[in-house]
């Protein structure tokens, strides 16, 4: 098949690279690599809201199967100005090949709706939500795709795509959505579980560069779910956080910031900016601060050609999804900078998504503590892999563990074989 113009954007050319790089290391077969290129299915919506100002407004959404080769499709619901059906496809293969990594039973899948959820009131982003979720309703369930949060989504977002689910099918469905509420049968560590993952990573690989945590100087890009808990957590583990950023711009203080006391700050304000004892810069500078890991988690092709050798870090975890473009991971390379992929970094989401569904099927919950050894236990397993893969293979992180992921998914092809 040739190129196919309808999934064009830079995300997905960085996916397709990717795929492509790994497909000849690991001898792919040539049919089963065409079909990995390309989602399974993928449903453009139109989403029209009444907003508060009585006028009527048209969104688009989407939701893409990348591959329902393992199992069920699992993937996050994006509410961004920059989706679009390319970028949602790129988001639902990066999933596919995350899955599998984790040896989790699920394709790849991912959501979303092109708004700024910033501008919107509550009332604006609950009638977007539950009528997105009406429009892809055949298009998901328990044991056919489930969505989780990702940017611009939280657990609210998910307890109206659960309600909105569940009222069509006349009894309360927990199973078709991850990190719901606690209350509505949402697990217990979620919301902490992919900050929780990157942490477990970079605990292993501070370890293995002969390093420890405690006194690393991190910059993290992003102040969400993702960020603000990675920054908690590191923190606490004695790491110094010497810039943060989120949408608006960044703080930097080389001394370290006080976690605790921006997060109140942030409840307070909305932002990051303003804080105590720190002095503003942009998001630009920020990346190309002087700090020993940087944890880009907020949106993608962060790290580019054009300042990939300005960032100072030695260890970057990639905690948003595909932060980091192919160029400037060549440029990583070449300077010894060695880079956690996203597939495996920020792969504590889903796993603890996975736990949830599981406990939503069999109505049976763990202790936050259960979840947290488990968490911890898959990551390490996951790491320890793509870290042997990549020393025996002679490759870096991000090659390893596409090779782990792309691997099992084509296995699966290949026992299933092609229908008809
Ligand atoms: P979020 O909406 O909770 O937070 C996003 C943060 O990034 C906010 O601080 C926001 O201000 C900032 N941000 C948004 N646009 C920005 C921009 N243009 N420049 C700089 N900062 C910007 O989202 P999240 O759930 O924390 O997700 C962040 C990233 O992590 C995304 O790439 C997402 O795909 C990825 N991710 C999330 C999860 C999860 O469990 N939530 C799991 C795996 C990967």
């Amino acid at each position: 098949m040739t190129e196919r113009s309808e999934f064009e954007s830079n995300l997905y050319r960085t996916a397709v690279a990717q795929l492509d790089s790994v497909a000849a290391r690991i001898q792919l077969d040539t049919d089963i690599h065409e079909r990995l290129r390309y989602p399974r299915r993928a449903l453009v919506v139109s989403v029209p809201i009444r907003m508060d100002n009585g006028r009527t407004e048209v969104f688009m959404g989407y939701r893409v199967h990348h591959n329902t080769v393992l199992g069920p499709t699992k993937g996050g619901l994006r509410y961004d100005l920059d989706v679009n059906l390319g970028e949602v496809t790129a988001l639902a293969m990066l999933m596919s090949w995350k899955c599998a990594l984790m040896g989790l039973p699920y394709g790849g899948a991912k959501g979303g709706v092109r708004c700024n959820p910033r501008s919107m009131s509550r009332q604006e982003l609950e009638h977007l939500t539950r009528r997105y979720t009406a429009e892809v309703m055949l298009f998901i369930g328990p044991d056919l795709d489930i969505p989780a949060p990702d940017l611009g989504t939280d657990e609210q977002t998910m307890a109206w795509m659960m309600d909105t689910y569940s009222m069509t099918q006349g009894k309360a469905v927990p199973g078709v959505v991850t990190g719901k509420p606690l209350i509505v049968g949402g697990s217990a560590g979620r919301r902490e579980a992919t900050g929780r993952g990157i942490v477990y990573a970079l605990y292993q690989a501070t370890r293995r560069l002969g390093q420890e945590l405690r006194g690393r100087k991190v910059v993290i890009q992003g102040f969400g779910n993702v960020g603000a808990v990675a920054a908690r957590l590191l923190w606490r583990e004695g790491a110094v956080i010497v810039g943060i950023s989120d949408i608006k711009g960044g703080i930097w203080n080389p001394e370290g910031i006080d976690i605790r006391r921006l997060e109140a700050h942030v409840a307070e304000s909305g932002t990051v900016g303003g804080f105590l004892d720190t002095d503003p810069l942009s998001n630009k500078a920020l990346l190309e601060q002087p700090c020993d890991i940087l944890v880009p988690a907020a949106i993608g092709s962060q790290i580019r050609a054009d300042n990939a050798d300005r960032v100072k870090a030695n260890l970057i975890a990639e905690g948003a999804n595909g932060p980091t473009t192919p160029e400037a991971d060549a440029i990583l390379r070449e300077r010894g900078v060695t880079v956690i992929p996203d597939i495996l970094a920020n792969a504590g989401g889903v796993v603890v998504s996975y736990f949830e569904w599981v406990q939503g099927l069999q109505y049976y919950f763990w202790r936050e503590s259960e979840i947290t050894a488990r968490l911890q236990e898959v990551m390490t397993r996951a790491f320890n892999r793509v870290w042997a893969i990549a020393s025996k293979e002679g490759v870096d992180l991000r090659t390893a563990a596409l090779m782990e992921g792309v691997s099992r998914v084509a296995e699966g092809y290949r026992v299933r074989g092609l229908y008809p």
